[in-house]
Protein backbone atom coordinates (compact mmCIF):
# COMPACT_ATOMS: atom_id res chain seq x y z
CA UNK A 1 0.00 0.00 0.00
CA UNK A 2 1.32 3.33 -0.80
CA UNK A 3 1.61 6.44 1.86
CA UNK A 4 1.56 9.87 2.01
CA UNK A 5 2.27 12.13 4.70
CA UNK A 6 -0.47 13.11 6.21
CA UNK A 7 0.31 17.14 6.75
CA UNK A 8 1.89 18.00 3.79
CA UNK A 9 0.62 15.25 1.55
CA UNK A 10 3.93 14.69 -0.60
CA UNK A 11 5.52 11.72 -1.17
CA UNK A 12 7.67 9.47 1.37
CA UNK A 13 10.61 7.92 1.48
CA UNK A 14 11.63 4.44 3.73
CA UNK A 15 9.77 4.08 6.60
CA UNK A 16 8.22 6.77 6.72
CA UNK A 17 10.09 10.06 6.42
CA UNK A 18 8.34 12.98 4.24
CA UNK A 19 11.27 15.44 2.71
CA UNK A 20 8.86 18.11 1.98
CA UNK A 21 7.59 18.97 5.45
CA UNK A 22 10.50 17.09 7.50
CA UNK A 23 7.68 15.04 9.69
CA UNK A 24 8.82 11.13 10.25
CA UNK A 25 6.36 8.94 11.09
CA UNK A 26 7.67 5.12 13.10
CA UNK A 27 6.24 1.66 12.63
CA UNK A 28 5.22 0.29 15.37
CA UNK A 29 4.82 -3.87 15.46
CA UNK A 30 4.01 -3.05 11.60
CA UNK A 31 1.55 -0.84 12.22
CA UNK A 32 2.31 2.95 10.62
CA UNK A 33 1.74 5.72 13.39
CA UNK A 34 0.92 8.73 10.50
CA UNK A 35 -1.05 10.84 13.63
CA UNK A 36 -0.48 14.23 13.63
CA UNK A 37 -2.67 14.60 17.12
CA UNK A 38 -3.91 12.24 19.89
CA UNK A 39 -7.38 11.10 20.74
CA UNK A 40 -8.93 13.32 23.76
CA UNK A 41 -7.92 10.07 26.04
CA UNK A 42 -4.40 9.76 25.63
CA UNK A 43 -1.58 11.33 24.77
CA UNK A 44 0.84 9.49 21.81
CA UNK A 45 3.63 8.37 24.08
CA UNK A 46 1.20 7.07 26.28
CA UNK A 47 -0.88 5.48 23.41
CA UNK A 48 2.60 4.04 22.07
CA UNK A 49 3.43 2.84 25.33
CA UNK A 50 -0.51 0.83 26.24
CA UNK A 51 0.14 -0.63 23.07
CA UNK A 52 3.47 -1.95 23.59
CA UNK A 53 2.04 -3.37 26.53
CA UNK A 54 -1.02 -4.79 24.63
CA UNK A 55 1.48 -6.51 21.46
CA UNK A 56 3.25 -8.19 24.13
CA UNK A 57 0.18 -9.36 26.10
CA UNK A 58 -1.52 -10.24 22.95
CA UNK A 59 1.59 -13.50 22.18
CA UNK A 60 -0.43 -15.27 24.81
CA UNK A 61 -4.14 -14.21 24.85
CA UNK A 62 -7.30 -14.69 22.81
CA UNK A 63 -8.62 -11.78 20.66
CA UNK A 64 -11.67 -12.35 23.51
CA UNK A 65 -9.27 -12.27 26.23
CA UNK A 66 -7.46 -9.39 25.21
CA UNK A 67 -10.86 -7.23 25.71
CA UNK A 68 -11.18 -8.43 29.37
CA UNK A 69 -7.42 -7.80 29.52
CA UNK A 70 -7.73 -4.54 28.18
CA UNK A 71 -10.77 -3.59 30.89
CA UNK A 72 -8.63 -4.81 33.87
CA UNK A 73 -5.60 -2.74 33.05
CA UNK A 74 -7.78 0.76 32.07
CA UNK A 75 -9.59 1.71 35.49
CA UNK A 76 -11.12 4.71 33.69
CA UNK A 77 -13.84 2.39 31.40
CA UNK A 78 -16.28 1.51 33.94
CA UNK A 79 -17.52 -1.97 35.00
CA UNK A 80 -20.78 -2.05 33.64
CA UNK A 81 -19.68 -0.23 30.48
CA UNK A 82 -16.76 -2.48 29.95
CA UNK A 83 -19.49 -5.09 29.86
CA UNK A 84 -21.94 -3.84 27.45
CA UNK A 85 -18.64 -2.28 25.33
CA UNK A 86 -16.74 -6.06 25.00
CA UNK A 87 -20.40 -7.52 24.11
CA UNK A 88 -20.62 -5.58 20.87
CA UNK A 89 -17.04 -5.98 20.06
CA UNK A 90 -17.37 -9.44 20.01
CA UNK A 91 -20.61 -9.01 17.95
CA UNK A 92 -18.91 -6.40 15.35
CA UNK A 93 -18.17 -8.35 13.06
CA UNK A 94 -22.04 -9.48 12.42
CA UNK A 95 -23.43 -6.46 13.07
CA UNK A 96 -20.64 -5.31 9.80
CA UNK A 97 -21.53 -7.90 7.57
CA UNK A 98 -25.16 -7.40 8.22
CA UNK A 99 -24.95 -3.63 7.63
CA UNK A 100 -23.35 -3.51 4.26
CA UNK A 101 -24.96 -6.35 2.87
CA UNK A 102 -27.98 -3.86 3.52
CA UNK A 103 -26.02 -1.18 2.24
CA UNK A 104 -25.36 -3.37 -0.73
CA UNK A 105 -21.55 -3.04 -0.38
CA UNK A 106 -20.47 -6.46 -0.75
CA UNK A 107 -17.77 -6.67 -3.19
CA UNK A 108 -14.95 -3.97 -4.72
CA UNK A 109 -11.70 -3.16 -5.51
CA UNK A 110 -10.59 -1.22 -2.17
CA UNK A 111 -12.25 -0.52 1.01
CA UNK A 112 -11.17 1.66 4.19
CA UNK A 113 -12.94 1.81 7.02
CA UNK A 114 -12.52 5.00 9.10
CA UNK A 115 -12.68 3.82 12.76
CA UNK A 116 -11.78 0.26 12.42
CA UNK A 117 -11.17 -0.31 16.41
CA UNK A 118 -10.36 -3.81 16.28
CA UNK A 119 -11.11 -4.32 12.62
CA UNK A 120 -14.39 -6.45 12.68
CA UNK A 121 -15.95 -4.74 9.69
CA UNK A 122 -12.88 -5.52 8.16
CA UNK A 123 -13.35 -9.28 8.57
CA UNK A 124 -16.75 -9.06 7.00
CA UNK A 125 -15.71 -7.08 4.46
CA UNK A 126 -12.42 -8.42 3.42
CA UNK A 127 -14.32 -11.57 1.27
CA UNK A 128 -15.58 -9.12 -0.83
CA UNK A 129 -12.32 -6.41 -1.75
CA UNK A 130 -8.97 -7.34 -2.68
CA UNK A 131 -7.43 -5.00 -0.81
CA UNK A 132 -9.52 -3.64 2.81
CA UNK A 133 -7.41 -0.95 5.34
CA UNK A 134 -8.48 0.43 8.64
CA UNK A 135 -7.80 3.39 9.75
CA UNK A 136 -7.93 4.38 14.12
CA UNK A 137 -6.45 6.80 15.92
CA UNK A 138 -5.93 4.44 18.85
CA UNK A 139 -2.66 2.53 18.52
CA UNK A 140 -3.56 0.39 21.14
CA UNK A 141 -7.11 -0.68 19.45
CA UNK A 142 -5.39 -1.72 16.84
CA UNK A 143 -3.14 -3.60 18.43
CA UNK A 144 -5.49 -5.47 19.86
CA UNK A 145 -7.03 -5.74 15.94
CA UNK A 146 -4.03 -6.84 15.28
CA UNK A 147 -4.79 -10.13 16.93
CA UNK A 148 -8.55 -10.71 15.88
CA UNK A 149 -7.24 -10.09 12.21
CA UNK A 150 -4.30 -12.95 12.74
CA UNK A 151 -7.24 -15.14 14.62
CA UNK A 152 -9.70 -14.65 11.61
CA UNK A 153 -6.77 -15.10 9.15
CA UNK A 154 -7.53 -12.01 7.34
CA UNK A 155 -4.77 -9.95 5.48
CA UNK A 156 -5.78 -6.19 6.40
CA UNK A 157 -3.80 -3.10 6.76
CA UNK A 158 -4.06 -1.19 9.97
CA UNK A 159 -2.97 2.57 9.68
CA UNK A 160 -2.24 4.39 13.23
CA UNK A 161 -3.81 7.98 11.82
CA UNK A 162 -5.82 10.88 12.58
CA UNK A 163 -9.26 10.76 9.85
CA UNK A 164 -9.08 14.46 9.38
CA UNK A 165 -5.61 13.70 8.22
CA UNK A 166 -5.44 10.48 6.19
CA UNK A 167 -2.32 9.37 4.72
CA UNK A 168 -3.42 8.16 1.50
CA UNK A 169 -2.79 8.77 -1.94
CA UNK A 170 -5.79 10.77 -3.52
CA UNK A 171 -8.81 8.13 -5.60
CA UNK A 172 -7.35 5.28 -3.28
CA UNK A 173 -10.93 3.30 -2.87
CA UNK A 174 -13.56 2.43 -3.86
CA UNK A 175 -15.51 1.90 -0.65
CA UNK A 176 -15.38 3.63 2.55
CA UNK A 177 -16.85 3.16 5.79
CA UNK A 178 -16.85 4.62 8.98
CA UNK A 179 -19.19 3.41 11.85
CA UNK A 180 -19.56 5.16 15.18
CA UNK A 181 -16.73 7.58 14.27
CA UNK A 182 -17.76 10.71 13.11
CA UNK A 183 -19.08 11.80 16.60
CA UNK A 184 -15.68 11.06 17.52
CA UNK A 185 -13.69 13.80 15.53
CA UNK A 186 -12.14 16.91 16.55
CA UNK A 187 -12.97 18.26 13.60
CA UNK A 188 -15.74 16.09 11.12
CA UNK A 189 -15.82 18.13 8.55
CA UNK A 190 -12.44 17.95 7.69
CA UNK A 191 -12.34 13.76 8.33
CA UNK A 192 -15.44 13.91 5.74
CA UNK A 193 -13.29 16.05 2.84
CA UNK A 194 -10.36 13.38 3.59
CA UNK A 195 -12.80 10.57 2.95
CA UNK A 196 -13.90 12.60 -0.18
CA UNK A 197 -10.07 12.93 -1.12
CA UNK A 198 -9.05 9.57 -0.72
CA UNK A 199 -12.17 8.24 -2.68
CA UNK A 200 -11.87 6.85 -6.68
CA UNK A 201 -14.34 7.97 -8.77
CA UNK A 202 -17.43 6.75 -8.62
CA UNK A 203 -17.20 5.70 -5.15
CA UNK A 204 -19.68 4.83 -2.32
CA UNK A 205 -19.56 6.31 1.45
CA UNK A 206 -21.74 4.29 4.47
CA UNK A 207 -21.74 6.40 7.61
CA UNK A 208 -23.49 5.27 10.73
CA UNK A 209 -23.66 7.36 13.61
CA UNK A 210 -26.04 7.35 16.87
CA UNK A 211 -28.99 9.87 16.52
CA UNK A 212 -28.38 12.89 18.61
CA UNK A 213 -32.54 12.90 18.78
CA UNK A 214 -32.59 9.16 19.64
CA UNK A 215 -35.92 7.97 21.84
CA UNK A 216 -33.41 5.60 23.52
CA UNK A 217 -31.02 6.13 26.22
CA UNK A 218 -27.40 6.76 24.77
CA UNK A 219 -25.37 3.59 23.66
CA UNK A 220 -21.87 4.72 24.58
CA UNK A 221 -22.32 6.23 28.52
CA UNK A 222 -26.25 4.74 28.49
CA UNK A 223 -27.86 7.73 29.66
CA UNK A 224 -31.31 8.97 28.28
CA UNK A 225 -31.51 12.66 26.47
CA UNK A 226 -28.19 13.38 26.38
CA UNK A 227 -28.65 14.54 22.61
CA UNK A 228 -31.58 16.84 23.44
CA UNK A 229 -29.84 18.99 25.42
CA UNK A 230 -27.63 22.25 24.26
CA UNK A 231 -24.60 21.55 22.67
CA UNK A 232 -22.71 23.06 25.48
CA UNK A 233 -24.44 21.47 28.30
CA UNK A 234 -23.91 18.02 27.11
CA UNK A 235 -20.28 17.37 28.80
CA UNK A 236 -21.28 18.59 32.40
CA UNK A 237 -24.74 16.59 32.26
CA UNK A 238 -22.83 13.62 31.37
CA UNK A 239 -20.43 14.75 34.00
CA UNK A 240 -23.02 14.91 36.57
CA UNK A 241 -24.84 11.74 35.86
CA UNK A 242 -21.81 9.58 35.08
CA UNK A 243 -18.79 10.67 37.54
CA UNK A 244 -16.68 7.90 36.47
CA UNK A 245 -16.37 8.76 32.91
CA UNK A 246 -14.04 10.71 30.88
CA UNK A 247 -15.25 14.19 29.88
CA UNK A 248 -17.63 13.58 27.40
CA UNK A 249 -16.27 14.89 23.54
CA UNK A 250 -19.26 13.11 21.74
CA UNK A 251 -20.61 15.10 19.45
CA UNK A 252 -24.11 12.96 17.94
CA UNK A 253 -25.89 14.61 15.35
CA UNK A 254 -29.41 14.61 13.74
CA UNK A 255 -30.26 13.23 9.86
CA UNK A 256 -30.45 16.55 8.82
CA UNK A 257 -26.63 17.35 10.09
CA UNK A 258 -25.10 14.36 8.85
CA UNK A 259 -26.44 15.22 4.95
CA UNK A 260 -24.71 18.53 5.56
CA UNK A 261 -21.78 17.20 6.74
CA UNK A 262 -21.63 14.54 3.62
CA UNK A 263 -22.82 17.22 0.95
CA UNK A 264 -20.58 20.05 2.45
CA UNK A 265 -17.47 17.26 1.68
CA UNK A 266 -18.85 16.70 -1.83
CA UNK A 267 -20.83 13.52 -1.66
CA UNK A 268 -24.32 12.98 -3.25
CA UNK A 269 -26.71 11.25 -1.24
CA UNK A 270 -30.48 11.00 -1.01
CA UNK A 271 -30.75 11.51 2.11
CA UNK A 272 -29.80 9.67 6.26
CA UNK A 273 -32.01 7.67 6.88
CA UNK A 274 -32.66 5.18 10.34
CA UNK A 275 -30.45 2.59 10.52
CA UNK A 276 -31.37 -0.65 9.66
CA UNK A 277 -30.28 -2.41 13.42
CA UNK A 278 -29.36 -6.21 14.60
CA UNK A 279 -28.03 -6.83 17.82
CA UNK A 280 -26.39 -10.58 18.09
CA UNK A 281 -24.89 -9.83 21.31
CA UNK A 282 -28.41 -9.19 22.76
CA UNK A 283 -31.27 -12.00 21.60
CA UNK A 284 -34.02 -10.20 23.54
CA UNK A 285 -34.48 -7.71 20.85
CA UNK A 286 -34.67 -9.62 17.76
CA UNK A 287 -38.29 -9.50 17.44
CA UNK A 288 -38.35 -5.80 18.13
CA UNK A 289 -35.63 -5.14 15.80
CA UNK A 290 -37.20 -7.33 13.21
CA UNK A 291 -40.27 -4.75 13.68
CA UNK A 292 -38.08 -1.98 13.80
CA UNK A 293 -36.36 -2.76 10.87
CA UNK A 294 -39.54 -2.89 8.81
CA UNK A 295 -40.60 0.24 9.41
CA UNK A 296 -37.43 2.17 10.00
CA UNK A 297 -38.57 3.74 6.53
CA UNK A 298 -41.43 5.22 7.31
CA UNK A 299 -41.50 9.10 7.18
CA UNK A 300 -39.82 11.13 10.40
CA UNK A 301 -37.89 7.64 11.60
CA UNK A 302 -35.14 9.42 10.93
CA UNK A 303 -35.66 12.14 13.41
CA UNK A 304 -36.26 9.43 16.12
CA UNK A 305 -34.59 6.22 15.45
CA UNK A 306 -31.91 5.08 17.46
CA UNK A 307 -29.26 5.08 14.93
CA UNK A 308 -28.72 6.62 11.60
CA UNK A 309 -26.71 5.82 7.99
CA UNK A 310 -25.58 7.53 5.50
CA UNK A 311 -25.16 6.22 2.02
CA UNK A 312 -24.04 8.16 -0.23
CA UNK A 313 -21.49 8.65 -3.57
CA UNK A 314 -19.05 10.36 -4.88
CA UNK A 315 -19.02 10.97 -8.68
CA UNK A 316 -18.65 13.76 -11.05
CA UNK A 317 -21.25 12.50 -13.34
ZN1 LIG B 1 5.00 16.17 4.76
Amino acid sequence: MTFVCPACKGPLLGEYECRACGRDYPVIHGIPDFRLFPDPYIGIPQDRAKAAHLFEAAQTRSFRQMLDYYYSITAEDPGDLAKVWTAHALAETDIAAFLLRKAGIERGRALLDIGCSTGGLLIAAKRGFEIVAGVDVALRWLAIGALRLREAGVAAQLVCANAEALPFPVESFDTITSIDTVEHLRDAAAGMREAHRVATDPATILCATNNRYATLPDPQVHLWGVGWLPRAWQPGYVAWRRKDLHRYHIRMRSAREMDQLLRDAGFSMRGTEAAPLIAPHRPKLESALDFYNTVRRAPLMNRIAPRLWSVARKTST
